[in-house]
């Protein structure tokens, strides 16, 4: 049995759903059957032998690693495998990945460590080279499309432009299929390019595209981040007396505040940067069916039922008009991911994109 794996893939290719799956197949008397309890508790995340992290933030700290592996280190409850699922392992940073490096390669014998990274460069090679790899690769879109007309009843002809749409991005087709709202956001997005034909307009559509993602992170972080900060307080004595923070404790909670904000800040930079991101990935694919349009090429398109905007953007323009924004995007995506202020990198795009003849 090897003790270490890493499962990679492309964002939605299912590696976390996989990595579980096999947890599954480790801890279930029969092999994982996905209905006694030990597999009910591994979907749910109460099984008292699997230990399971997904980094919220932008970065995974040597110091929650130390945790990590501290309890990763426990003997199995139920005497078989103990088993640490880590999603997007690629986020520990380089302390955090050396750590983690020593607990793999001197295993307590019971434990298993099942990491999750885009692909297997994403991981320090010392790393990689210890681990068995698991790779798997994009569905096709009848593959998603039939997933979401089985499992979630989804009309066909919404599945189908669903899974089109995402790419192969199962969460995300599930996103746009089921929810109204997200499917017109994505619209929104798609109509920017036939409306920036001048300065003004770049700029304007720029600030919206920015906007639209704080206010996703906002969306999924408000409440959220309320009830830690109370629960914390909580813990720390606060509202129980009514009277502020307990004495003895106030130097305790208030460092403890202060981390909890600091988390909260990161989590919700890397929602704003995963929104945009998003944003523009749908950018890239209209851009792509633009170019296939213009060469005629016999490919499937993502925004099929968008064809008269891809006709009239393919004849406003030549191939090379199209590379150069395919580019314009990249460069935008690079710069965010490299903490770029977002308004400018989306301007810079939004101009790259403009187009004088509408
Ligand atoms: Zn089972």
């Amino acid at each position: 049995m090897t003790h270490a794996w890493l499962f990679t893939g492309p964002p939605g290719s299912g590696r976390s759903a996989a990595a579980k799956a096999f947890a599954a197949a480790l801890l279930c008397p029969h092999q994982g059957c996905g209905h006694c309890d030990s597999c009910h508790q591994i979907e749910v995340g109460s099984h008292p032998d699997l230990e399971s992290v997904r980094p919220q933030g932008l970065s995974y700290s040597v110091k929650q690693t130390r945790e990590l592996i501290l309890r990763a280190a426990g003997r199995a409850t139920l005497g078989g495998w103990r088993i640490v699922l880590f999603e997007d392992a690629d986020r520990a940073t380089e302390q955090a990945a050396n750590a983690l490096l020593k607990a793999i390669e001197e295993p307590p014998p019971r434990t298993v460590w099942l990491l999750c990274a885009p692909a297997a460069d994403d991981m320090i090679i010392t790393i990689r080279s210890r681990c068995r790899v698991v790779t798997l690769r994009t569905p096709s879109t009848q593959a998603v499309a039939h997933v979401l007309t089985t499992r979630d009843n989804v009309p066909h002809p919404i599945a189908e432009s669903a899974a089109r749409a995402s790419q192969g991005h199962l969460a995300r087709a599930r996103r746009l299929a089921l929810d109204e709202s997200v499917r017109q956001r994505r619209d929104a997005v798609l109509s920017l390019p036939r409306t920036l034909t001048g300065v003004g307009e770049c700029i304007t559509a720029a600030e919206r595209l920015v906007k639209t993602a704080d206010e996703d992170a906002a969306a999924a972080t408000t409440e959220l981040n309320e009830t830690e900060i109370s629960e914390l307080r909580a813990l720390y004595g606060e509202g129980s007396s009514g009277k502020g923070l307990n004495k003895g404790l106030i130097r305790g909670g208030a460092g403890a505040l202060k981390e909890l904000e600091n988390a909260q800040k990161s989590r919700a930079t890397r929602i704003k940067r995963e929104s945009l991101d998003l944003a523009l990935l749908d950018l890239m694919a209209l851009y792509r069916d633009v170019l296939a349009v213009q060469f005629g090429a016999q490919v499937e398109l993502a925004n099929e039922d968008r064809r008269s905007d891809l006709d009239v953007l393919a004849r406003a323009g030549t191939p090379e008009d199209t590379l150069r924004r395919v580019d314009a995007i990249m460069l935008c995506r690079e710069r965010l991911a490299a903490n770029v202020n977002p308004q400018m990198a989306v301007e810079a795009m939004t101009l790259s994109l403009r187009n004088p003849r509408g």
